[in-house]
């Protein structure tokens, strides 16, 4: 079904290639527009199908009906003002950000009245990057986090839902900062937490990392740039997680402390259980 005559992808990474991939195999547009900094990246792009035309400037955004920004964060912000004269009457902008309040406040701000913004995080991706690591079907069964605000047209909101869910994902709304209360702690905390651990690792135990350090630490991974930004633009809700944190790791290191087995075995038993849970 074609949902947009013409979609342009901002940002051709593992986020922005896969959602190329995924809107040209389920037909969802008449045309996909991909603009990059690099001419390389445009190449990959449509020799893998993410996209039909590749461009280096943003003006080759004219005359979509959906743009979606894929870039890190902090970029995604500056882009609003650079695609403002871009922009046609009604189109929809959308983005695939981590982090939502700054950026749905930032979008409020400056982009013209004529477009809707509404903010989106699809929960897929990996600690890979880039256009070489794009894949099909990466938001089968996943979920999407949407942040619509008062000002966002019914319509539209029913639309970018219909589009994440013929892309395979399950959809939830959420408020921006709902959002961002509940990502600081699944998803922003673990990979803190694995940063951390690996720079308490010395270097020279490396050739002893068991099946559980990389189980826990695959995402220490991840590309720095993106993760800093993710950090400092959930700032607030970042660090309320870290001290929720820090309040287990010291009820553990008490319990290990006072030698109470009975206690640490209960407290380990019922981590367990919630971690048995997980979808
Ligand atoms: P990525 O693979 O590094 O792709 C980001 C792309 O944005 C790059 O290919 C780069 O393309 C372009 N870019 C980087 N900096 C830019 C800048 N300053 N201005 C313009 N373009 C820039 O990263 P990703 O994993 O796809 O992440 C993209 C977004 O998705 C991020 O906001 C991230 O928070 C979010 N996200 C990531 C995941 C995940 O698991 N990775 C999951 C959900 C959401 P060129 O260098 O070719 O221009």
């Amino acid at each position: 079904m074609k949902l947009f005559n013409r979609i342009g992808i901002v940002g051709l990474g593992l986020i922005g290639g896969s959602v190329g991939i995924a809107i040209k195999q389920n037909g969802l547009a008449r045309e996909v527009i991909g603009v990059s900094r690099k001419r390389p990246t445009l190449n990959k792009a449509i020799k893998i199908k993410a996209i039909d035309k590749g461009f280096l400037g943003l003006e080759a955004l004219s005359g979509c009906e959906l743009i979606i920004l894929c870039t890190p964060v902090k970029a995604i912000i500056k882009l609003f003002s650079s695609i403002r004269p871009y922009l046609c009457n009604g189109s929809i902008v959308t983005d695939v950000g981590s982090t939502k309040f700054e950026i749905v406040n930032a979008a409020k701000r400056i982009l013209p009245k004529k477009t809707d913004f509404i903010g989106g995080h699809p929960l897929a991706g990996s600690e890979k990057r880039g256009i070489d690591n794009a894949a099909k079907n990466l938001f089968k069964n996943s979920l999407c986090l949407l942040t619509p605000i008062r000002e966002n047209k019914r319509g539209n909101l029913k639309k970018i839902k219909l589009f994440w869910q013929m892309l395979g994902a399950k959809v939830k709304v959420l408020k921006p900062a709902k959002h961002d209360e509940i990502v600081s702690l699944t998803s922003h905390l673990p990979h803190l937490i694995a940063f951390s651990l690996m720079e308490a690792l010395p270097s020279d135990y490396l050739s002893y990392g068991s099946s559980g350090l990389k189980d826990t630490t695959r995402i220490a991974s991840s590309d720095p740039l993106l993760w800093a930004e993710i950090f400092l633009t959930n700032r607030k809700a970042v660090l309320k997680s870290v001290s929720q944190f820090q309040e287990q790791l010291a009820q553990f290191t008490e319990l290990i402390k006072r030698r109470d087995e009975k206690q640490l075995f209960a407290k380990i038993k019922k981590a367990k259980l919630k971690r048995d849970k997980l979808p």
